[in-house]
């Protein structure tokens, strides 16, 4: 169920073994297809610090990495960037360690939000040539393990397969949902929520980090006891509103040529939560709705870093001017919707990036409020032996490169 980064790894290994492939996409084609990431910024990543909890050996990320860029044409190809963050020869690794952060070591591909169509395009044509059978505008509903195999439900259909993966991302959280109801013994875990903001200064003030590594992840203890850290950088990039049903968040992106002389990244704290609440979604919900209320509709807020810090409504901008849309946004103050530790671990995080690189502390730096990242449950997928949970549904994995391996892997077992 769901054709995004998850199931590409899985069907791969599949087709090779000769079983009769099966898709079921909601969207009503190809091109409408969610595989969120790929389409919205398509950036990927070769780490063991990030991307998910799973460890997926380096080669075995290279080779999903390889495998996306071979959909590139040989024009399109030239224009990936790519590099090396916080190699252990980078003069920024000691800077950034002596100021107590911990710098994230990846390789990384950046294919470009306008590349994208193409490479999804190539690889549906090239799973169809190999008779993989592709359903689209149908949205499973329900999944039911009985003595025969396992039943799907979408809408009037119902059919029974041997085996069945779910592979819905995160957008599917509905179908996931209805399947743990019925079946909690398969939820490992939860209680993690990401929240914080988007981060814009100028391109100038980033541009050697930018040059030598584009992406820079860093994350840093505060004394609040959070772990705070960078996210999703976006050299001459755009920040966006993230539509959810009743509430906007704030999100970024650049595609593969130079848009704008702002560079833009997230700054996150993640939180975590010890029963009797087991409600983080609905926590980062209420905040982003919180946000929102304060904004005037579905816009979010919009600060520069003095004001923040001083906990005072932002009139007027200073020289870094917005790249999301006037209509987007109300200048405001984050600090009456971010929980005070969060807003505390926000600061003590830009003021010491501040001292290794001073411009990312300049006053007239710009905050966007509220940028919430969430989580699935961890699934148990040692619980049935032909339903199996794989990607971000899974719980496990955060990124393309994971998500594309964990669906590879589980597709070797088969
Ligand atoms: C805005 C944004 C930007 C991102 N940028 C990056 C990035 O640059 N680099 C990176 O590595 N990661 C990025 N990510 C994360 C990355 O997109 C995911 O980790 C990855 O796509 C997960 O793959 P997946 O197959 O698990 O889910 P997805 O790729 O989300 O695919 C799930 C598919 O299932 C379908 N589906 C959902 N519910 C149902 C249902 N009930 N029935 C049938 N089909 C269903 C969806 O339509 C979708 O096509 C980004 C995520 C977002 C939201």
């Amino acid at each position: 169920m769901g054709f995004g980064a998850a199931a590409i790894g899985f069907v791969c290994e599949a087709i090779k073994k000769g079983y009769e492939i099966h898709i079921f996409e909601r969207s009503k084609d190809v091109y409408s297809s969610s595989i969120s990431g790929v389409r919205s910024d398509g950036k990927l990543f070769v780490s063991n610090g990030m991307g998910g909890d799973l460890y997926i050996p380096l080669e075995i990320q290279r080779e999903v990495v390889d495998y996306y860029l071979s959909k590139l044409n040989e024009n399109d190809r030239k224009t990936v960037k790519t590099g090396v963050s916080f190699s252990k020869n980078s003069e920024f690794f000691e800077r950034f360690y002596s100021e107590g952060f911990e710098p994230v070591n990846s390789h990384f591909f950046h294919i470009g939000t306008d590349k994208l169509r193409g490479i999804l395009k190539r690889i549906y044509s090239e799973f169809e040539s190999r008779n993989v059978k592709f359903h689209f505008g149908v949205k499973v509903n329900d999944v039911i393990v009985d003595s025969d195999g396992v039943k799907v439900q979408a809408g009037d259909l119902v059919d029974t397969f041997d085996y069945v993966v779910v592979a819905v991302g995160r957008s599917g959280h509905k179908l996931v949902n209805q399947i743990i109801e019925r079946y909690p013994e398969l939820v490992l875990s939860d209680n993690i929520v990401d929240i914080g903001i988007r981060y814009e200064v100028p391109n100038h003030v980033v541009e050697e980090l930018n040059e030598e590594m584009y992406e820079f992840k860093v994350k840093m203890r505060a004394k609040t006891g959070y772990t705070v850290r960078t996210f999703c950088n976006n050299p001459s990039g755009k920040v966006v509103l993230e539509e959810y049903d009743d509430f906007v968040t704030v999100n970024g992106y650049s595609n593969s040529k130079a848009e704008t002389p702002n560079t833009n990244f997230a700054i996150l704290c993640s939180t975590s939560f010890t029963m009797p609440f087991n409600d983080p979604v609905g926590y980062g919900s209420y905040i982003s709705k919180l946000g929102n209320i304060l904004a005037g509709g579905r816009k979010v807020l919009l600060q520069t870093y003095e004001d923040f810090v001083r906990c005072k409504r932002t009139k007027k901008i200073g020289r870094v001017k917005p790249t999301l849309p006037e209509g987007s946004y109300m200048l405001g103050d984050a600090n009456l919707v971010l929980p005070r530790r969060i807003a505390l671990s926000i600061s003590e995080f830009i003021q010491k990036i501040g001292r290794v690189i001073p411009g990312i502390a300049y006053p007239d730096n710009l905050m966007y409020a509220v940028e919430v990242k969430f989580y699935s449950n961890k699934l148990n997928n040692e619980r049935y032996k032909n339903l199996k949970f794989i990607g971000d549904c899974s719980g496990h994995t955060r990124s393309i490169t994971y998500a594309t391996a964990h669906g590879k892997m589980n597709a070797k077992r088969l």
